[in-house]
């Protein structure tokens, strides 16, 4: 797997939900994404989750209770059950399943 690291990392422009089970950020490079949000509470990396990814989640620990972002670069969700979720830009953009974040198009690294 090989990971591609963007020089400026992008920030984080508008953040909103979307439906009642995915929420959608806009980011400063023009990108948009889409996070289901069992996408979002598997994604998490604190301690209690690393330990249990693979843990079943129930429809009542996939809910939003809060959620906002913190300036540009990290979002903070609480979920419904109580659990609290950190994410930097750099989480969320690994999250994003889009079409083009999912086939990553090889990119010429021009120098600048
Ligand atoms: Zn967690
Ligand atoms: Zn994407």
């Amino acid at each position: 797997m090989s990971s591609v690291k963007s020089k400026t990392p992008a920030r984080i422009r508008g953040l909103n939900e979307v439906g009642r089970y995915a929420v959608g950020i806009q980011w400063s490079d023009g990108h948009d994404s889409i996070y289901p949000l069992e996408n979002l509470r598997r994604g998490c990396r604190c301690n209690a989750c690393a330990g249990g990814a693979g843990q079943a989640l129930s429809a009542a620990d996939l809910r939003l209770a809060r959620f906002a972002r913190l300036g540009e670069e990290a979002v903070f969700i609480e979920w419904s059950d109580g659990h609290e979720t950190l994410f930097t830009t750099d989480q969320l953009r690994e999250l994003c399943r889009c079409a083009l974040c999912a086939g990553e198009p090889e990119r010429p690294i021009t120098g600048d």
